[in-house]
């Protein structure tokens, strides 16, 4: 069968339903399949265990059915596939690319924190890259570069050119965590690259992690998609809308005044904002001090102005 020029795919991770921020992405991602007549499929990203809420995965699943929006294909669950993971793995660990580390989380601060006088860096500072030295392993990394090799850019489609020095920023990272878990930087490439993704469309916080992916796909011999990170929604505090910092669930029951939250949210044009604009073109022949300022309000950045006028 002739593979899709378009596939798309929405990841949540089931850490609890969807909320305002994810269903972002998700319309995100499934509009830019639509108008590109691909294919959207959704993928449960339940790798974290401890994190894995029970029955979120189903909760996910029927709401964003009762939105409108359903896989394309039968989703997948990333549990179901630690095989894969297990062999991309051996493929890196036999190319030479990774090395155990004993380094607990508190080695790793305090080595930075000493180091960071010296330099403005933050990545792993390679501490087992040459042997545990006697301790014991806890998780796997890969080796990253040194030099100009490190250094990764790409063209975002919302973000622009992005640029990341892996071996100043981020340093070896993490594939096989010290709980036994498999990094969500190694699943989401692995599958990413076995779905056939061309296109990924996410939350701009996995802006920072794209650089590790195409490192690692380099390293796998697997093609890079071509990424769009949309803007992450805001609370009040300007940190973003997360399970944990209690965003709000979705009312699956009244779906249209969420998704034109989420549609404002990403810069649509919507016939209701055609009327309002007409109405603020009205206004501004009052001459009140506020003509045209519907029009040159900001993009929606805060929970509050995301429900304002939903
Ligand atoms: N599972 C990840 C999350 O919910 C998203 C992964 C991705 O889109 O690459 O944050």
């Amino acid at each position: 069968t002739p593979k899709s020029v378009y596939r798309g795919r929405f990841a949540p991770s089931p850490t609890g339903r969807l909320h305002a921020g994810s269903l972002v992405g998700a319309l995100a991602s499934y509009l830019d399949a639509r108008a590109h007549g691909g294919v959207w499929l959704v993928r449960i990203e339940d790798i974290d265990g401890p994190r894995t809420v029970p029955g979120a995965d189903r909760a996910i699943l029927d709401t964003l059915a009762r939105f409108g929006m359903e896989s394309d294909e039968p989703p997948i669950w990333q549990n179901t596939r630690t095989a894969h993971y297990a062999q991309a793995f051996e493929r890196l660990q036999r190319a030479g690319l990774i090395y155990p580390c004993g380094c607990t989380r508190k080695e790793i601060a305090d080595s930075l924190a000493s180091a960071h006088a010296r330099h403005t860096t933050l990545a792993y500072p390679g501490t087992c890259r040459h042997g545990l030295n006697g301790k014991v392993a806890r998780a796997w990394r890969l080796r990253v570069p040194d030099g100009p090799d490190a250094v990764i850019t790409f063209g975002d489609r919302w973000q622009g050119r992005q640029t990341q020095d892996l071996a100043l920023e981020v340093g070896d990272f993490v594939l096989k965590r010290a709980d036994g878990q498999w990094a969500y930087q190694l699943a989401v490439v692995v599958d990413d690259a076995e779905q056939n993704i061309t296109h990924v469309v996410r939350g701009a916080d996995l802006l920072d992690s794209t650089a590790r992916q195409i490192y690692l796909q380099r390293c796998l011999h697997v093609p890079t998609p071509s990424y769009l990170h949309v803007p992450v929604v805001a609370d009040a505090h300007g940190e973003k809308l997360s399970k944990q910092t209690g965003a709000l669930e979705l009312d699956a029951a009244e779906p249209l005044p969420a998704l034109v939250a989420a549609a404002r949210h990403l810069g649509l044009a919507l016939e209701r904002d055609a009327e309002a604009d007409a109405n603020a073109d009205a206004n501004a022949n009052t001459n009140d001090g506020r003509a045209g300022s519907a029009r040159a309000a900001p993009p929606y950045r805060s929970l509050d102005a995301f429900y304002a006028d939903a």
